[in-house]
């Protein structure tokens, strides 16, 4: 823990990875570790990981990246935190994201933009944009964030670290800073996959505060880590290599599809049709259930609340309108139109059928296949600034991980080379509930 602060102070000036810092505590808890000693079984105990701040951290700061949660400090621990306790891992402090996990390049945040490890002119991606900063920095070994429609997955591969987005209800959403809760996962980002398997180990489970919590048994997800793959069969989308996708990374799925094929798996071309409509349907979807997850912020029960307001409603108009920034009310905007009375049939209705059309195609290729492989994003790390004023173009880099969120699958993105010293990112994609296969399929791979 005293070597990782070390860390931080030296690397994160440059990379401005965290919002805020919790030392005092950390330095405690890892004494009591020391102290009381550590048992074979506690693989985790005494390590320390950095939260992505739209996780809540009871008596520590955790503001979403925005300003409506500036000084919002939580009365209670979210259950992912309350399971690293557990383990006795130490929570080094809070990290960057896009305000409420909105957005792909952490410009997004109220505070500061997060900077690419590899080159500082570029994005870290986002919305995990400073956990991934800071685990491939050095900073930090492992760190928690959170996926709605890529945000573990494609900061992951823009930072060249290993992220998982798990099946959805396979780790307890409760006190996590709602988005899109049909969407939302907690997941692992590390810098290898063992790592990765390890922690998501710890942090699955049922949860009665979560509803949507799977009640099935959570495995050793290192156990079936032995590099063995013979036999496995997996399919190649040919939508996710035409899709925008630039040509070098396109050969490097291609040659690790080769890699797959050297280790005894086969790789066969499928079809998943209705991806190409992924993106609209997600922007309906997330935006609608965003907007109402975040009428809760009235300046009344949380956070900010604007000065020299005049009566009820100029709290909640003033409040909301200083304390958003401009994406977060774009959202809200699009949401509360698309489930709006004259409007819901054309757009949330119909993004719904259509969601349907695209869990149907991954269901039909898992019919025959144990894993799908792809890029995890159509290109590296773009520069700080290219794009942040053109919304679609933004919304467009979601294109190959949002899919998997709307079919509630596992996904994990991992190192798959380089492209002009940037790394380019690679995605299984597994059944729900297969993150077994995924990460023995990662592990073969990364050897
Ligand atoms: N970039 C996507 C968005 O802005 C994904 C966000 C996320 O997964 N939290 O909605």
């Amino acid at each position: 823990t005293a070597e990782t602060f070390k860390q931080i102070k030296a690397r994160d000036q440059k990379i401005e990875s965290f919002l805020t810092l919790n030392e005092e505590a950390a330095v405690a808890a890892a004494a009591q570790v020391d102290q009381a000693g550590i048992t074979d079984a506690e693989k985790l105990a005494g390590i320390p990981v950095g939260i992505k701040d739209n996780i809540i951290t009871k008596g520590l700061k955790t503001t979403a990246a925005s300003k409506i949660l500036e000084n919002f400090e939580p009365i209670y621990n979210a259950t992912v935190m309350n399971k690293l306790n557990a383990a006795r891992m130490i929570n080094v402090g809070k990290l960057n994201l896009d305000e409420f996990a909105m957005g792909g390049s952490n410009e997004n945040s109220a505070f500061k933009i997060t900077k690419n490890a590899w080159d500082q002119t570029k994005v870290p991606g986002g919305s995990s944009g400073g956990p991934a900063a800071a685990v491939a920095s050095g900073q930090l070994l492992a760190a928690l964030g959170t996926d709605t429609g890529g945000s573990i997955r494609q900061p992951a591969a823009f930072n060249g670290i290993v992220g998982v987005k798990p099946t959805y209800g396979r780790v307890s959403r409760y006190g996590v800073i709602a988005f899109g809760s049909s969407l939302d996962q907690v997941g692992p980002m590390t810098r290898s996959v063992k790592d990765n398997a390890l922690l998501l180990s710890a942090i699955a489970g049922h949860d009665k505060h979560d509803f949507t919590s799977s009640e099935r048994e959570v495995p050793d997800f290192t156990a079936k880590l032995d590099g063995d793959i013979k036999g496995m069969r997996i399919g190649l989308p040919t939508e996710y290599l035409e899709q925008g996708v630039d040509p070098e990374v396109k050969e490097a799925i291609l040659n690790a599809a080769k890699t797959f094929e050297k280790l005894g798996a086969t790789v066969e071309e499928v079809s998943l049709p209705h991806s190409k409509y992924g993106v609209p349907v997600y922007y309906i979807i997330a935006s609608s259930e965003a907007s109402s997850n975040l009428q809760r912020y009235d300046g009344i029960r949380y956070g900010f609340r604007a000065e020299d307001v005049k009566n009820l409603e100029d709290v909640y108009v003033r409040s909301r309108s200083e304390g958003f920034g401009d994406e977060v009310k774009r959202r809200i905007m699009l949401g509360t139109f698309s489930l709006s009375a004259g409007t819901y049939d054309a757009y949330f209705k119909k993004a719904a059928q259509v969601r349907t059309l695209i869990c149907r195609d991954f269901a039909d290729v898992f019919a025959n296949y144990d894993l799908i492989l792809s890029p995890t994003t159509t290109s590296t790390a773009f520069d700080i600034g290219a794009e942040i004023n053109d919304p679609v173009k933004m919304y467009m880099n979601d294109i190959l991980t949002i899919p998997v969120n709307l079919a509630g699958l596992p996904g994990m993105s991992l190192p798959a080379g380089f492209s002009n010293g940037m790394p380019i990112g690679m995605q299984l994609i597994a059944p729900q509930f297969g993150e077994e296969t995924m990460y023995r399929a990662g592990y073969a791979f990364e050897q």
